[in-house]
């Protein structure tokens, strides 16, 4: 049976409840791309916004970069988030509410993949917070970025370089700051190959030419317009990932997830070098002589960030005269935005648009 109204005074009672109502779940829920399950659909849905606990900042979302690891997720490869999850974790939003703590309603913030540590196992207390036991991640385990809201614990939000805009300044988050973290691993490395030629590789050109040292790009075999991109960045030599250097190469970062990078780099780094896989999901490494390892070669990872990383590259990339090349796509395009990243046709980095898309 439906609605009975006895008058028009009733009626206008029963209007002024349902717009409360409305109004009511208007400033409590958001527009956000959602996935529920590992593998699972990424939809734009209609969620509450994240409530902020104690020294955590509720954060208007403007600008949210798209990282590989988005996709990792987003493509089931990895599974130990906390479900449903909204992926994105490069983030530049205002604060609109500080819950103890003395950020100001109103300032830009950028929150990064570490959204939390424990502050007292043995990685943090030795400097190593990006290893530690309890870690979160922000779009893993923590409210995420592609969504009109979000919230962060505030110890772990970035004040963010004036000289940069939102667009401009998002790519830095991730593929600047994990990039920048694999690129210190290289150490005195002069000579240094990067692998995959996308987001990270594109901001870290930039930084090692301005550093001195001389940049060889390695793309896909026969991707002649990221080897042009390269090249247009500073790079002095850019090639197929199967083709060999001029020169043996001092370090090489493989920032492709494809494990047969690892003993192709290997081949081409001298003694004492050192191979930094810089993604956190790769395919399997395929077996390789002993001889290529020989010579104290070395192969690492490299895992998330500490604070300090990201504080010293958002300071020095403005110094770099860093600029990112960047796609920008509106919050319902995201799942086009990941296609587009996994198939290869992003040069540089893509930039989901949150706050006042059409
Ligand atoms: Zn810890
Ligand atoms: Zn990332």
């Amino acid at each position: 049976m439906g609605l009975t109204v006895s008058n028009t005074h009733t009626l206008d009672l029963y209007n002024v409840k349902i717009s409360a109502l409305v109004r009511e779940r208007y400033a409590s829920h958001m527009k956000a791309m959602q996935l529920v399950q590992p593998g699972g659909a990424f939809h734009l849905v209609e969620t509450p916004r994240p409530k902020p606990r104690d020294g955590e900042v509720l954060v208007k979302v403007r600008v949210c970069g798209v990282c590989r690891t988005d996709l990792h997720v987003v493509d089931g490869d990895l599974t130990d988030g906390a479900y449903p999850i909204v992926p994105g974790h490069q983030i530049v939003g205002e604060v609109v509410q500080a819950n103890g703590v003395d950020l100001t309603p109103g300032s830009r913030v950028g929150i990064p993949w570490l959204g939390y540590t424990c502050g007292h196992c043995a990685f943090c207390t030795a400097g190593t917070e990006n290893l530690c036991e309890a870690a979160e991640f922000t779009g893993y385990h923590r409210p995420g970025g592609f969504a009109e809201y979000t919230k962060a614990d505030a110890r772990f939000c970035f004040p963010l370089p004036e000289t940069y805009d939102d667009l401009q300044v998002a790519p830095l988050l991730c593929a600047g700051l994990i990039g920048f973290r694999a690129l210190e691993m290289t150490g005195e490395a002069v000579r240094i190959g990067f692998y995959g030629f996308g987001n990270a590789a594109h901001i870290l050109t930039q930084i090692a030419v301005w550093q001195g040292k001389a940049v060889h790009a390695f793309t896909r075999d026969g991707d002649i317009v990221s080897q042009d991109f390269a090249r247009g960045l500073g790079a002095i030599w850019a090639g197929g990932a199967s083709d060999a250097p001029p020169q043996a190469l001092d370090a090489a970062i493989i920032f492709a997830p494809v494990g047969a990078l690892v003993p192709a780099a290997l081949k081409q780094i001298r003694k004492g070098g050192v191979v930094v896989c810089a993604g956190i999901h790769m395919s399997d490494i395929p077996s390789f002589p002993y001889a290529d390892l020989w010579g104290e070669r070395t192969i690492r990872s490299v895992a998330n960030l500490t604070r300090q990383d990201g504080r010293r590259l958002l300071e020095l990339a403005p110094l770099a005269g860093v600029r990112t090349e960047i796609s920008v796509y509106d919050l319902p395009d995201t799942a086009k935005a990941l296609d587009d990243l996994r198939d290869g046709r992003i040069e540089g980095g893509a930039v989901i648009r949150v706050a006042g898309y059409a």
